[in-house]
């Protein structure tokens, strides 16, 4: 059996809080894995701890339970050698890259940081590597002198992917990587992204409430509720006929362009705001929420199972039987053409 390049395993991250309240459950035990070379998108709206996952699939927090494999290496027993080692091979991008990048340091300083702290010398010296890189993600021949605030937000970015580059690793967590850029630069930033893809074979954790960009990118998406994934599938497949009531708002909710000229696409409008995970409700978190919910769904946990042969799992009492048909209407109308009759929220 293939080792996968990260696995989750039941991972759970608890926060407490100031004045003795009750922890804030940000990951309710998340199990994912993740291939060598793959592109696993991560949805789900603010506050549902995507971000958090994120940094703990990268060790940058401490797990509150569970396990974190990478490359079948428990990273979270790991010791600050065997961590060191790891981060070589699993590096990230954040969402701000004039934040992600320490602006009292030059752009050739901050490029040659990854073989200071990792104590290499890349082949044929770091000057001639970094104006690999910097050429490599379209950069080539700026002044490395400069410091970050004298480039725009999308050179930046550039400039972050280059430095995650530069110790060839075989994973990278993009966190909402284009978010903080303006709309006619997001676009360059995904091609340069799919681009490193093709030519280094490099895994990405993709992590983004924009379905559009994740759509685009990733091979597989997994949608995040109040701290637990609550339907994965290949891409093509969810965003055809999502079967989770969560993932069908969203993807009802960003339209695409040809859905947005189709006159009849409906939002399915969800009542109310997340839940405070703190106080997370019980039985399925989504279900004061949910325009379907039955009365077994205030009291029984939905696990994520597998259903089908397609790499399909859904976390729903009632999917696919009672929302496929809702599901593949959304995913009908997105493409625009087809009429959808979209449920309204009912609390
Ligand atoms: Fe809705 Fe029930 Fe499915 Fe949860 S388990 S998504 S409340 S139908």
């Amino acid at each position: 059996m293939t080792v996968p390049l990260l696995a989750l395993d039941g991972v759970r991250k608890s926060f407490a809080q100031r004045r003795g309240g009750a922890a804030v459950q940000a990951v309710a035990g998340v199990s994912l894995n993740l291939a060598a070379g793959e592109t696993l998108g991560l949805v789900g709206e603010t506050g549902c701890g995507k971000s958090t996952l994120a940094r703990l699939a990268l060790r940058l927090l401490e797990p509150s339970g569970g396990r974190i494999l990478f490359d079948g290496q428990d990273i979270t027993t790991a010791g600050p050698a065997a961590l060191l080692a790891i981060r070589r091979r699993m590096q990230a991008v954040f969402q701000d890259p004039l934040a992600s990048l320490n602006p009292r340091m030059r752009i050739a300083d901050i490029l040659a940081e990854p073989f200071r702290v990792h104590r290499t010398t890349p082949r044929g010296g770091a000057a001639a590597r970094i104006a690999e890189l910097l050429a490599f993600v379209g950069l080539e021949g700026i002044d490395t002198r400069r410091l970050p605030a004298q480039f725009s937000g999308g050179q930046l970015q550039r400039i972050a992917i280059a430095r995650a580059l530069a110790l060839e690793p075989a994973l990278i967590v993009a966190d909402e990587p284009t978010s903080a850029l303006d709309p006619s630069v997001q676009a360059q930033i995904v091609n340069l992204l799919l681009h490193v893809q093709r030519a280094r074979g490099i895994a990405y954790l993709l992590i983004s409430h924009d379905l559009e960009v994740v759509g685009h990118v990733a091979d597989r998406i997994a949608v995040m509720y109040l701290g637990v994934i609550v339907e994965l599938a290949p891409t093509g497949h969810l965003l055809r006929e999502a079967w989770h009531p969560y993932a069908q708002a969203l993807l009802s909710a960003a339209p695409t362009l040809a859905a947005r000229r189709d006159r009849s696409w409906q939002r399915i409008l969800l009542g109310g705001d997340l839940p405070n995970p703190a106080d997370a409700p019980s039985g399925c978190r989504f279900h004061p929420r949910c325009p379907i919910a039955r009365e077994a769904c205030r009291r029984e946990v939905p696990e994520l199972r597998p259903v089908g042969s397609q790499g399909r799992y859904v976390a729903c009492h009632l999917a696919p039987a009672e929302t496929a048909v809702l599901g593949a209407a959304i995913g009908r109308g997105r493409r625009g053409g087809a009429r959808m009759q979209a449920r309204e929220g009912t609390t």
